[in-house]
């Protein structure tokens, strides 16, 4: 049983049961290519991370995985079991776990109660009754209480837990949304720019954030600020038109030159050797000055 953090399954790695496999997924919105036969795997327990120029078809993947978007072509599995068929109410059930870019707080709920909304999914799945051994009750909203407490703790909020939403900053908001996924005890976290909006200074305590839960589960981040993405992904896939066009770990994707090239002037290496220099999140950002680029800005 789990008695630790809302992330801890109490179970040991399963690499088989914790890896999420992509195989030629394409998306058409219309006449628009949005994934053009993406294929990549995220291994149990590591952090994976999808970057690439706006566009590029990060956002549409991770709908994809989500259930919000359903695939042309291709398939997706976690743990071997197919998730073609998956509807977003189904993610918490399957163990998957997503924040959203918007953050999508209730503003009406306290923070604390915007995360046990989190695990109140779990309790129509029979979650709580099975970690209680007993019938759902009224008493269990007092676990689920504790339980998301716990959860605001390892995202870093815990002290803010009868707050309203609106009295937070945008960092803080996001660690509860981050703790309202946590809470759903995910075994497949899907972060969607983590670090977007915070400060330069929050950006280290995120890195440790994420490296520990890939601890206890397997990551998927999508993220523009390069010199997260640099530490703390074990692989990284980049996407470009709906393509990947590279992969590899964070140095091998920094030195290939197709990688560079989809990003413009300020190229990935000189993004990675800016970050820590007090720039801002818009400077450590890549922009795109190739004719991609151009096309995308409409110049
Ligand atoms: P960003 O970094 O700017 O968020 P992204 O890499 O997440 O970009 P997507 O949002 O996935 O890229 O978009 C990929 C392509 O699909 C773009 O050309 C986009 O305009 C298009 N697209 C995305 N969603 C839709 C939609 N619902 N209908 C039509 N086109 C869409």
């Amino acid at each position: 049983m789990n008695s630790g953090s809302p992330v801890d399954a109490g179970t040991p790695l399963d690499a088989t049961r914790d890896r999420l496999e992509v195989q030629g997924i394409t998306v058409h919105f219309g006449g628009i290519v949005a994934l053009d036969d993406v294929s990549l795997a995220a291994p149990a327990r590591q952090v994976t991370g999808i970057i690439g120029p706006n566009g590029a078809g990060k956002t549409t993947l991770l709908n994809v995985l989500c259930g919000f978007v359903r695939p042309t072509a291709g398939s997706v599995s976690f743990g071997g079991r197919e998730l073609n068929r998956i509807r977003p109410h189904d993610l918490a059930e399957l163990g998957i776990a997503r924040t959203l870019q918007g953050i999508g707080l209730f503003s009406g709920l306290s923070v604390i109660e915007n995360v046990m909304v989190g695990a109140t999914s779990l309790a129509k799945a029979g979650f709580w009754s099975g970690l209680s051994g007993l019938p759902r009750s009224d008493a269990d909203e007092r676990r689920l209480r504790d339980y998301s407490q716990r959860a605001l703790e390892l995202a870093g909020i815990g002290d803010f837990a009868e707050a309203m939403p609106d009295m937070l900053a945008h960092g803080q908001r996001k660690r509860v949304a981050l703790a309202r996924a946590l809470v759903a005890r995910p075994r497949l976290l899907l972060l969607d720019e983590p670090a977007s909006g915070l400060a330069e200074s929050e950006l280290a305590e995120l890195d440790g954030l994420i490296t520990g839960l890939a601890k206890q589960c397997t990551v998927v981040v999508i993220e523009h600020r390069m010199d997260l993405m640099m530490s703390v992904c074990q692989r990284i896939f980049v996407l470009d038109f709906g393509k990947v066009i590279a992969s590899g770990t964070p140095d091998q994707v920094q030195a290939d030159p197709a990688v560079t090239a989809a990003y413009l002037g300020t190229d990935v290496v000189q993004a990675v050797s800016e970050s820590g220099s007090g720039s801002t999140a818009d400077a450590t950002e890549p922009t795109m000055s190739t004719p991609q680029a151009k096309e995308r800005a409409g110049d």
